[in-house]
């Protein structure tokens, strides 16, 4: 069977010479007569794996020596407890900019542990937007952002200035989408899901000041960023084969221009999509100009109400059938989205935007 155009938010989209390598070594890594799956994670055969993906991370981020880079568990989700738990200790208050999903369910898990100050919000208008938040002021022990609203499709076009206050950033759906100055923050944490390699893997960058031996009463040891980094990421047996697949899907991002390529790339395919979006009267994108993600995409058609969900669900069966698939928007947005993560191809975005074309004019 033909591999298709795979638009999922994620787990999403892999590069395929990246799944091809990791095909050719799967009976056989690197001459050890077994898979990466089967190795002891304190063999001499894996540690070169995970250092190896730790200083690719460090390399293709730029992340200076005062910072730790961690590969946990649990998923984006479990950072929602991570943060207060560790990083709430002295005013036991943080500073939430409220901008979708992913936000909210940060700052409601930060609830049961400290006091929650959502400072600014984009509610008012269904989460088209990221509010203008220039500085942040006040007897924080952080400020907390969602840099990519994988959902709604927005995308901060600055990064506030928090002053001594540590900013954390969630960017499970743009890390290396482009480039970031990591001095800015105190903690960016991401699930490698959705543009780093399949599910399992989170990846967390911490300063050094911000690990504490002392974190909130009650904390659960595996919830504690001082065991992980005591550890090096092997308190416990970490995700071993996912960060092997994160390791080769950093290779090919550093083969691919880092950073910089990754955003000429993104940049390219979000352009060619949005201007699309722009200039047909059958769809329009739902986020503001000066808000959009490079990475998600959500659009609806001229149709409402109950003509919309008929005219959705028949364009997301249709695109499936020509081999777009995972186009369905979320329920909260409806409509579609289009998940363009790294690896998604430019054929792919016009593979999309010429189905789009002909069934606008079928419909
Ligand atoms: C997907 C996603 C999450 C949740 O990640 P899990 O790994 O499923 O816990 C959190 N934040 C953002 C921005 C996401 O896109």
């Amino acid at each position: 069977m033909d591999r298709v155009y795979n638009f999922s938010a994620g787990p999403s989209c892999l590069p395929e010479e990246v799944l091809k390598e990791c095909a050719a070594e799967m009976l056989n890594y690197n001459g050890t007569g077994q898979s990466v799956m089967e190795m002891s994670h304190r063999s001499a055969a894996y540690k070169p794996i995970i250092q190896d993906a730790e200083a690719m991370v460090r390399k293709l981020m730029n992340v200076p020596e005062n910072y730790k880079i961690l590969f946990l568990q649990g998923g984006g989700s479990t950072q929602f407890a991570m943060i207060p738990l560790n990083l709430g200790t002295k005013y036991k208050k943080a500073a939430y900019i409220r901008t979708g999903v992913w936000a909210k369910k940060a700052a409601a898990e930060a609830k049961k542990f400290i006091t929650v100050d959502e400072i600014a919000s984009s509610e008012d208008r269904g989460f088209c937007y990221i509010p203008k938040v220039e500085k942040i002021e006040g007897d924080y022990d952080y400020a907390y952002i969602c840099f990519n609203n994988t959902i709604m499709g927005t995308h901060y076009e600055y990064i506030p200035d928090t002053g001594n206050i540590p900013l954390v950033a969630d960017i499970s759906s743009c890390i290396l989408s482009e480039p970031l100055d990591v001095t800015k923050f105190g903690v960016l944490f991401a699930g490698a899901q959705k543009n780093l390699g399949p599910a399992g893997a989170t990846v967390v960058i911490i300063r050094e000041d911000l690990i504490t031996e002392n974190p909130l009463p009650g904390t659960p040891t595996m919830l504690s960023y001082k065991t992980h980094v005591d550890g090096e990421s092997m308190y416990n047996t970490p995700p071993c084969h996912a960060i092997y697949v994160v390791g080769k899907v950093l290779h090919w991002i550093d083969r691919n221009g880092g950073a910089e390529g990754m955003l000429k790339r993104n940049k390219e395919k979000a352009d060619y999509l949005y201007n699309y979006l722009d200039n047909n009267d059958f769809y329009h994108a739902t986020v503001d100009k000066g808000s959009r993600s490079l990475m998600n995409v959500p659009f609806l058609t001229k149709y409402t109400g109950e003509a919309a969900d008929a005219i959705n669900k028949k364009f997301v069966k249709e695109a499936a059938a020509a081999g777009l698939v995972n186009l369905a928007g979320h329920r909260l947005v409806g409509g579609m989205r289009a998940s363009i993560y790294n690896a998604m191809t430019l054929d792919g975005v016009k593979a999309l935007v010429e189905f789009m074309k002909k069934f606008a004019k079928e419909n």
